[in-house]
């Protein structure tokens, strides 16, 4: 891939400097992620006669009436955006070159096999991605933590393999069954921590500052907690609600 990349640059380079439309079939091109290469393949990208470089996504969701599901046509933006922040670090040392912040994605007309376009900005989802990127803890930092000698090497035994892989923290949320072999690991760590991660990263972003099921509990039940801390007071309201709910209930069955 590093000698495709180098590839692709130069012909970028040199279809700038020729001033005529391109197109680049499957270019590899490169961009550092937390301190290490990923190579990246966009379907296609375009240079056109004034410089400017505009990426192509093909897809085999269908566009219908001239709309996409809006929900993969996002997914394909953010996509894209990574391959358009890969370009801009070539375009900042080719002379006359820009990357085009509009993408052209490209799917099935109606269901039939003919192609149909639309162009998409991913101007917003070029800045989020970009911020993530700078954010990103480098590969070297995160090795430098972990104790002396861990390593993840397979053919190690299934012991030492377990004890490296303790060694790294882990941020679990559902999400992650659907992605990653190690999710079982992880779920498992977090229920045993009590950790409310396992419920779903949108209940952990509503809890603030309580971090485990035990301390919510808690704090609902008014044994702990600032009473003036929003999500205090909250779970002290939804707590009496239901016991409240309960009691109707209760009612209603002893009526019968
Ligand atoms: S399951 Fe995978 S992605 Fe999720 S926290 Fe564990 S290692 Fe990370």
């Amino acid at each position: 891939p590093e000698g495709r990349a180098a590839r692709t640059a130069l012909a970028l380079r040199e279809a700038t400097a020729a001033g005529a439309w391109a197109l680049l079939d499957h270019p590899m091109l490169a961009l550092e992620v937390a301190g290490s290469p990923a190579y990246l393949e966009p379907d296609a990208v375009v240079v056109h006669p004034d410089g400017t470089w505009t990426v192509v996504e093909i897809k085999s969701f269908p566009m219908v009436d001239g709309s996409a599901d809006a929900a993969k046509v996002g997914a394909a933006a953010r996509q894209s955006a990574v391959y358009v922040l890969a370009l801009e670090r070539i375009a900042a040392v080719t002379e006359g070159a820009e990357v085009g912040h509009q993408v052209l994605l490209v799917c099935p007309k109606d269901f039939s096999n003919l192609p149909t376009a639309s162009v998409v900005d991913v101007r917003k989802q070029r800045a989020v991605t970009d911020r993530q990127l700078t954010r990103l803890t480098r590969v070297e930092d995160i090795a430098a933590a972990l104790p002396e000698g861990t390593t993840f090497d397979p053919d190690r035994s299934p012991e030492e393999l377990g004890t490296a892989v303790e060694a790294v923290p882990a941020a679990y949320a559902p999400e992650c069954l659907a992605a990653c072999e190690l999710a079982f690991h992880c779920r498992a760590k977090a229920r045993a921590e009590g950790a409310v991660e396992s419920l779903g990263r949108s209940v952990r972003g509503e809890l603030g500052g309580l971090t485990t099921v035990a301390g919510v509990l808690a704090a609902a039940a008014g044994k702990e907690g600032d009473p003036a801390d929003p999500t205090v007071a909250a779970l002290r309201r939804a707590a009496a609600l239901r016991a409240e709910a309960l009691a109707g209930v209760g009612g209603g069955v002893a009526c019968r």
